[in-house]
């Protein structure tokens, strides 16, 4: 900035402090424009209890679930899968089904969730023609193939559980081979992280176990000898390394921190084979070196050299520390090593901190997926503190500030970036014993 314009500046900001309107133009001139808003609830005091109105919360997640089911004849695509398509609708509206409140509303939702699914399944499985394509999870074929089977459970239809696990199950020989997808074959959207947090969801939810050891074993040394050779070409300092199209993501969205958490997430191969799980654990160990002293995560190994002004600096479920805790949890509940408790705090402390997002509801990069950072946490610890700043952040969606300021997301409607989403973490903030984002849940 040369002098004239300094001086001008000063005489400026002199100008405008004696007028408030000036002032108000000035900062949102040269003020650093902030992702987020500034964090001015009210925070947990050891001893209080967390009073969270049930009946009002009852009422606000039924009008969002009928904003977002009036929203599917115009508003939302087909395109985008469980992560921002009509299926994550349904996957939501499956969600909302399990919840015994909301039983009297159980027949029509499952009824508008099957429609959605049956149309989309068609949609999808004619998109992906190439057998590679159907192991894509978030975005594609495996992801509609686990929607099937838990739709099919929920409404005791055992030929619709069992014809979509077929599908799901003969989509694993694809998984194994090297190098399937050109551009990356490991990450969570349409690799193999994907592939296996659909076969944890329904081993889970379903109770039944999908693939065997032997196959889930193989996925997971697939991706342990695919990122130990791509580590090894790179010079990595990670023992494990990836990239999706030839950027070395760090988070939970494309990143080595879900593809981590997937295969610690798979006990049989940590067992079966002892050596690659200390590599895995070696490269758990490396992000967590990567961990910035406020606790975020940089999104891409690129930006571990020079990374972002904090006005740029990204703390999302997709990039960032409220992705990258769920690994780290999940790492703690299987090492049991205090570190890792200690840095799932520290993602905790900066979302409370910078996780107010300003770009929308939704749970991959806005408040109700900084919410969800609070309930892992509620759950890992028992701290009441937790629920407390999550109903304070479920809150803030509804308050005049947010609903004035926020920007609408790019699919205002859908599972990961709009309404659905946060009417799951809405859900989930009245059985937090139960809580987990989207088919990540570590416990
Ligand atoms: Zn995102």
């Amino acid at each position: 900035m040369g002098p004239s314009v300094e001086s001008a500046l000063i005489y400026y900001v002199k100008t405008a402090s004696r007028q408030p309107k000036l002032l108000k133009v000035l900062k949102i001139w040269i003020m650093p424009r902030r992702r987020f808003f500034r964090n001015q609830l009210p925070d947990h005091s050891p001893g209080d209890a967390v009073l969270i109105d049930k009946d009002w919360w009852h009422g606000q997640i039924l009008a969002l679930v009928q904003t977002v089911t009036e929203a599917l004849s115009s508003n939302v695509s087909q395109e985008g899968g469980l992560y921002v398509g009509s299926a994550g609708i349904a996957y939501m509206l499956y969600y909302v089904s399990t919840y015994e409140p909301f039983y009297q509303h159980k027949a029509n939702y499952i009824h508008i969730a099957q429609s959605i699914f049956k149309r989309d399944l068609t949609f999808t499985e004619r998109q992906s023609s190439k057998p590679a394509d159907r192991v894509s999870f978030l975005l594609g074929p495996s992801g509609l193939y686990t929607l099937g089977a838990l739709l099919g459970k929920l409404s005791q239809k055992e030929d619709m559980v069992q014809d979509n696990i077929n599908k799901f199950k003969a989509v694993a020989s694809e998984c194994i081979k090297p190098n399937f997808l050109g551009c990356g074959s490991d990450e969570l959207f349409v690799g193999r992280a994907g592939f296996l947090s659909g076969a944890l969801t329904l081993e889970k939810r379903i109770g039944i176990k999908v693939l065997d050891d032997d196959t889930i074993n193989s996925i997971c040394r697939a991706m342990v000898m695919s990122g130990a050779e791509y580590s090894k070409r790179k010079k990595s300092k990670s023992p494990l390394m990836y990239a999706y199209y030839d950027t070395e993501y760090l988070g939970a969205a494309h990143g080595l921190s879900s593809i981590l958490q997937m295969i610690i997430s798979c006990p049989s191969f940590l067992t079966a084979d002892p050596q690659s799980a200390q590599v895995v654990r070696n490269s758990v160990d490396w992000l967590l070196s990567t961990q910035t002293p406020d606790g975020n995560f940089v999104p891409a190994t690129d930006e571990l050299v020079s990374s972002r002004s904090e006005s740029e600096e990204l703390v999302h479920w997709c990039h960032g520390a409220p992705g990258v805790v769920y690994l780290l949890a999940k790492a703690y509940l299987v090492w049991q090593d205090e570190r890792y408790l200690q840095a799932c705090i520290a993602c905790a402390e900066l979302t409370w901190n910078k996780g107010l997002l300003k770009k929308g509801p939704g749970i991959c990069h806005g408040v109700a997926g900084s919410g969800y950072v609070f309930l892992l946490l509620y759950r890992l610890t028992d701290n009441k503190k937790y629920l407390h700043r999550a109903v304070q952040f479920g809150r803030f969606i509804f308050s005049e500030e947010f609903q004035a300021e926020a920007k609408t997301p790019d699919n205002p409607f859908s599972l990961y970036e709009g309404l659905a989403g946060t009417v799951c973490f809405m859900l989930d903030l009245l059985q937090p014993d139960r809580a987990e984002f989207p088919f990540f849940d570590i416990f």
